[in-house]
């Protein structure tokens, strides 16, 4: 039950058949294989082993799929990074996930500098080049950097083509996923070898992926979305996966009829864009023959305004992180419910609870509850979190939904207060604690309020201390060298005191009124 042996075999099986395109090439599978291979025994070379950690600060390029594949190859442990997480947020994880090596991007050099002194355990740092001058900036670094850094370029072509991959335990984690947590530090979800391999074969099976599907990939591949839907399902089916660098309407249009793509995969906030964009015509998605919305839930209208616009069906799926991340999906046999995350996905049951953990009937709304192989084995040096998360077995998911006669699920409200700003997550309480670390504000709180473009925006509610001048630009700027540019509230209102109730808890609701009215 993993997937270095399934994608090996493949790479066997269908040797020339391209495994990935990338910037108009085709990489096949037998290439990929060889790449994997390679990258695998080097790193082993500069000694990192089976049970060590690795984090990776990449984007959408074939580095990262190399690296993957390459770290899971040899039993180590990979753990994906927001790239455009601020340098707090990043060495948070750094430290917290004990990481060994980073395979990072080139223009991350600067971090790397910093990460190189503040770190003595990371024993090696793996620059990416995207760009023409990377060996000077490398030159350029002080000698205690300078020494823990190589270019992936050089270190790969060090490595043996016919590596084969070392037998792992399925139980053993592969991936461990860093998810924003309510205590304002994000929490590390450990996804073994049988959680991914299980994920992507399940939701490959359920939407029907096939050796012929072309699988356009411009979501965020150090996402658990992208990670198993149009990074891992693909591979292990044969498929070939187009990756786009970033999201552009332009670019997925194009990419859509240049290269045949047969399936298409975004947030919804992908779609509106999608949708609202004046060039796009019905014919852009002739090759399409499933769109499938997930990470946050699709309006209903623009659902309805997306099939008609492109002749296409659209199909909306669940999951989470700790979930690997699937768990429900509209499926391709039925009727698509427009407004419903879909029925169980195979091998996985999802049930809504009430507080007590007993299944509420049909229709009454409760927290969602899952259970199945895809179940993460818990949150990295976090019993405490872990036992509260997993109960019974079952994976409490912190989403209130229901249940329909039929057996599909609704998605109601988060339950957590989580903010989903153009698909990526933003917790209230990480937001109002870089608040409260400025020294004029005494109290914060953050929701979420709706925006036309994004699905969500960050508003900021402050109380400032007596005497107090400080202006929302400024307050801004605070933000902005402590958080990722999508968690900066959009709007700050500076109010004389935060609505309250009687336990002293900030009332978000009210806030919310507030905004409405
Ligand atoms: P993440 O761990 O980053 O994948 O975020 C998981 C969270 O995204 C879930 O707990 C939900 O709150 C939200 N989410 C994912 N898919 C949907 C959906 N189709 N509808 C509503 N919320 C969703």
């Amino acid at each position: 039950m993993n997937l270095v042996t399934r994608v090996y075999e493949t790479s066997k099986l269908q040797p020339q058949k391209t495994a990935y395109h990338f910037m108009g090439k085709d990489t096949s599978y037998a290439e990929f294989d060889q790449s994997v291979s390679m990258f695998a025994s080097a790193l082993l070379g500069v000694g990192v082993k089976e049970g060590d950690h690795v984090a990776f600060l990449l984007g959408n390029t074939p580095h990262f799929l190399i690296s993957l594949y390459a770290t899971m190859r040899i039993g180590a442990t990979a753990i994906p990074i927001n790239p455009i997480y601020s340098p707090d947020e990043i060495s948070y994880i750094l430290h917290n996930s004990d990481a060994k090596a980073v395979i990072a991007l080139d223009q991350l050099l600067p971090l790397v500098e910093k990460a190189a002194v503040a770190f003595p355990t990371i024993e090696q740092y793996i620059i990416c080049e995207t760009s023409d001058d990377v060996k000077e900036k490398i030159e350029a670094l002080p000698e205690a950097a300078k020494e823990k850094v190589q270019l992936f370029s050089r270190l790969i072509a060090t490595g043996k083509p016919n590596f084969e991959p070392v037998s792992v335990n399925e139980n053993e984690t592969a991936i461990i996923l860093y998810t924003s947590g309510t205590t304002g530090h994000p929490k590390g979800a450990m996804l073994t070898h049988k959680n991914l391999y299980s994920n992507a074969r399940d939701v490959g099976d359920y939407l029907g992926f096939s050796e012929n599907d072309r699988i356009v990939a411009t979501l965020p591949v150090f996402h658990v979305f992208a990670l198993t839907v149009v990074v891992n399902a693909p591979l292990l089916k044969g498929a070939t996966v187009l990756l786009l660098p970033r999201f552009s309407p332009s670019e997925v249009f194009n990419t859509i009829k240049s290269e045949q793509a047969t399936v298409f995969a975004g947030v919804p906030t992908m779609f509106n864009f999608l949708y609202q964009y004046p060039e796009g015509k019905t014919e852009d998605f002739d090759s399409i023959r499933l769109a499938i919305s997930g990470g946050a839930s699709l309006p209903v209208a623009l659902l309805h305004n997306f099939e008609e616009k492109f002749n296409v069906r659209v199909s909306e799926g669940y999951g989470l992180s700790e979930a690997s991340p699937v768990t429900c999906f509209n499926p391709l046999d039925r009727e698509r419910v427009p407004g419903s995350i879909g029925t169980n996905i195979v091998n996985v049951e999802n049930k809504v609870v009430d507080e007590y953990g007993d299944e509420v009937p049909v229709g009454e709304v409760g927290e969602l509850i899952v259970r199945g192989p895809n179940v993460m084995k818990g949150y990295y040096k976090m019993p405490e979190e872990t036992a509260v998360a997993i109960r019974d077995g079952w994976l409490y998911t912190g989403d209130l939904a229901r249940q329909d006669e039929n057996g599909y699920f609704y998605i109601v409200d988060r339950k957590k207060d989580m903010i989903i700003v153009g698909g990526y997550n933003v917790y209230p309480r990480e937001v109002e604690e870089v608040l409260f670390a400025h020294p004029d504000i005494v109290e914060a709180a953050v929701i979420g309020v709706p925006d036309p473009d994004f699905g969500e925006e960050v508003q900021a509610f402050v109380v400032l201390k007596k005497g107090a001048q400080l202006e929302e630009k400024a307050l801004k700027e605070f933000c902005a060298k402590r958080l990722a540019k999508y968690k900066i509230p959009e709007t700050i209102d500076f109010l004389d005191e935060l609505p309250k109730n009687t336990t002293g808890k900030i009332l978000r609701r009210s806030l919310k009124q507030h905004v409405k009215q």
